[in-house]
């Protein structure tokens, strides 16, 4: 019932991992998720392995776990088994429970616990365990879907940039976590003669352009229709306009290619700084948005920024 409730992958494995070691009561339990495809496993979850550590399913007791689809029990480690990582790691543990967690065809985890005692488990944890590993089963692919929809429900379909629902959210936090960041908005300079020049399939070209020249630039976001945001955490002013007259003067240099077209464009940027512009989201934005405004106002193709405006 108490993994039942639960729908983010992380909080899930924890639980599971708590539950699971009080009811097959050993000294150590962990749950790898299995990446058949690329022959590794990578720890999630786990009371004597390093989190995220990454293992081939070659070697080792949880490799043989997934190719056969199929429980382990061993009743003394010290005869030379070794469970996830390569020969020569010190063996602490003595007996080893393993079992898969099955996804239709295919294993999406294991499930293993060690203990110190020697012939510590039984066929009858094997029962156990595989009951509890069925419910996680669900539980998980459950919240694997769940996150994958919030994913794309965060995401721009045009530029895969996070959309503008989720900029302000995530600016929000940003701010709340009290470091100076810096807001680039910019927008697009003369965008509708681009449509009516070339097309609007040229158009959606160059708005993903532009969304992959960003997309590894801070906290990227496609704003509105020609307008993005990039939120720069951590980073100050000078740093955020030297960033901003960057993708400026890369656009200079810049063709955009659709069918036999060179399509070339230019944006107007508006920059704001917190703490030093504003206290909120909103009046950081309107910093920004005003800014913005007074490129295109005073000739476009240039980078404007809040507090030297007046
Ligand atoms: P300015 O320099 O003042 O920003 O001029 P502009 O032409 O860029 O501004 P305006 O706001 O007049 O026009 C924006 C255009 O962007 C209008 C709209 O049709 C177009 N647009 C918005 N979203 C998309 C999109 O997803 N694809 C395409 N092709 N065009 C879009
Ligand atoms: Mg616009
Ligand atoms: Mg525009």
């Amino acid at each position: 019932e108490r993994l039942h409730k639960g729908l983010e992958v992380k909080k899930i494995l924890s639980d599971a991992l708590n539950l699971f070691k009080d009811v097959l009561e050993c000294n150590d339990i962990s749950i790898a998720q299995i990446d058949e495809l690329n022959n590794i496993g990578v720890v999630r979850e786990s009371t004597n392995v390093k989190k995220g550590s990454k293992f081939s399913l070659d070697d080792g007791l949880v490799g043989f776990i997934v190719r056969h689809r199929n429980f382990v029990i061993k009743e003394d480690l010290s005869k030379g088994n070794l469970v996830v990582f390569k020969k020569g790691v010190k063996v602490r543990n003595l007996s080893f429970i393993g079992v898969p967690i099955l996804q239709e065809d295919s294993v999406l985890g294991v499930i293993w616990c060690e203990d110190h005692r020697k012939e510590k488990f039984s066929e009858e944890d094997v029962e156990a365990l595989n009951i509890l590993a069925s419910h996680l089963s669900l539980v998980w692919q459950r919240a694997i879907r769940h996150e994958k929809i919030k994913e794309q429900a965060a995401r721009d379909g045009l530029t895969g940039l996070y959309n503008h629902r989720c900029f302000q959210e995530m600016l929000e936090e940003e701010m709340n976590k009290g470091r100076e960041l810096v807001l680039i908005l910019f927008d697009i300079d003369h965008f509708k003669k681009v449509n009516d020049t070339y097309g609007h399939q040229a158009g959606d070209e160059v708005i993903k352009f532009l969304g992959r020249l960003i997309s590894q630039t801070g906290i990227a976001a496609r704003y509105g229709g020609e307008e993005f945001a990039i939120i720069l955490t951590k980073c100050s002013l000078k740093k955020g306009i030297d960033q901003a007259v960057r993708i400026k003067d890369h656009l200079l240099k810049s063709e955009i290619k659709f069918k036999q077209l060179k399509i070339k464009i230019t944006v107007s940027i508006g920059i704001s700084h917190y703490p030093s512009d504003a206290q909120t989201r909103v009046e950081l934005i309107e910093k920004a948005d005003k800014a913005l405004y007074r490129a295109k106002e005073t000739g476009r193709d240039k980078v404007v920024v809040a507090q030297t405006m007046e």
